[in-house]
């Protein structure tokens, strides 16, 4: 109840800042590249590169968006989201955990590429402690390409973050003018403008004519890691299952550093019978595991047709394989305990075990 009246005391007081004194917010761009910035040789192909448009010629091309908000911005990195790396994740989340401190910082676009984006979505809403908004877009057709979709996107994250209604929503991804949760949002479609997707529960809201609509309230997820002064991850790798799959893939991961493995298994996370002793001496190893599914939509439950509480598996509920990835990594830094993580696990997920 107090949180919430905090949460109204502030969006009043911004909407009658920005209505008494005209004053537009401040949005600060952080740019690592991406099609967003990138050019092509021919405006109706799709061959192009990642990652060329520095963020100034970025802003300066949708001059539109200063009529929404006073729009600064830097470069972190101009790389296509492919390369994404942990040092880039920790630089972007130390960087933006800086400016959130800033008062005269009322939100926070970062644009990227998006074959990525939802996993370094799911990273900033675990590390970045903020009722401020976090918005990442990006585009699907390059800027030198007829109806290049970054610049409308660009304009629209900008929106997003720009909306008091946008505040403690966690980080939301503004692509082909809807809102979506970090939590939730996939990539569905290699090459359409309109890939990105929460499956299960549909986007968050819609922006249209320079406003943000938001279907319902979105609370942010609990779970917060510190990341501060980190400068590495734990090392967690993904096995992507399939009929017929040999156990020397997984073998491989018992003898190569990992601290966790994500089983993207079939169905309901189902383990094929070559992998499963592999999976067993991981956890006699005291490498975490954890239960996805290369299923697109649904979750992996616990104690369906595998016996976790047995194995000590971890089943990761709704998160998919590379979402599990991203929570597993930043559980690691602070314990190996596996009832532990499946909380953490069943907490961004809003599971409760019933009876608990
Ligand atoms: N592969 C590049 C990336 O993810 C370009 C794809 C895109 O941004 O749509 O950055």
């Amino acid at each position: 109840m107090k949180r919430f009246a905090s949460i109204l005391a502030a969006v009043a007081l911004i909407l009658i800042s920005h209505i008494a004194f005209g004053q537009r917010p401040n949005v600060y761009i952080l740019a690592t590249g991406g099609t967003i910035a990138g050019t092509g040789a021919s405006s109706t192909g799709t061959a192009y590169s990642a990652g060329q448009v520095a963020i100034q010629t970025l802003i300066d091309a949708v001059p539109q968006i200063q009529e929404i908000a006073q729009v600064r911005g830097e470069q972190v990195v101009n790389i296509g989201s492919q390369d994404m790396s942990d040092e880039v994740w920790l630089r972007l989340a130390e960087r933006i955990n800086e400016l959130v401190q800033d008062p005269d910082i009322d939100g926070i676009v970062v644009t990227h590429g998006t074959d990525t984006m939802e996993e370094t979505a799911l990273f900033l809403d675990l590390t970045v402690n903020t009722p401020k908004p976090i918005v990442l877009t990006g585009a699907m057709r390059p800027s030198t390409a007829l109806s290049a979709d970054g610049p409308l996107n660009l304009f629209n994250a900008v929106v997003v973050a720009a909306s008091p209604y946008s505040r403690d929503r966690g980080v939301l991804v503004a692509m082909n003018a809807q809102v979506h949760a970090a939590s939730q949002v996939v990539k569905m479609h290699t090459t359409s403008v309109e890939s990105f997707v929460s499956p299960n529960t549909g986007p968050a809201g819609t922006i249209l004519n320079g406003n943000v609509t938001y279907y319902s309230a979105q609370a942010r997820t609990p779970l917060h890691f510190d990341i501060t002064g980190l400068q590495t991850l734990p090392k967690v790798g993904i096995i992507y299952s399939h009929a017929g799959i040999s156990s020397d893939i997984a073998t491989a991961m018992l003898s190569s550093g990992y601290q966790g493995i994500i089983h993207a298994g079939v169905g309901n996370g189902n383990i094929h019978k070559n992998i499963f002793p592999v999976l067993k001496k991981a956890r006699a190893q005291g490498i975490l595991v954890v239960r996805s599914s290369r299923v697109p939509t649904g979750p992996t439950t616990l104690e369906n047709e595998v016996d976790d509480e047995a194995y000590q598996f971890v089943a990761s509920q709704w998160l998919n394989p590379q979402k599990s990835r991203v929570l597993l990594m930043l559980a690691l830094t602070r314990t190996h305990d596996w009832q532990q993580i499946q909380e953490y696990f069943n907490s961004i997920s809003q599971y409760t075990p019933a009876g608990k």
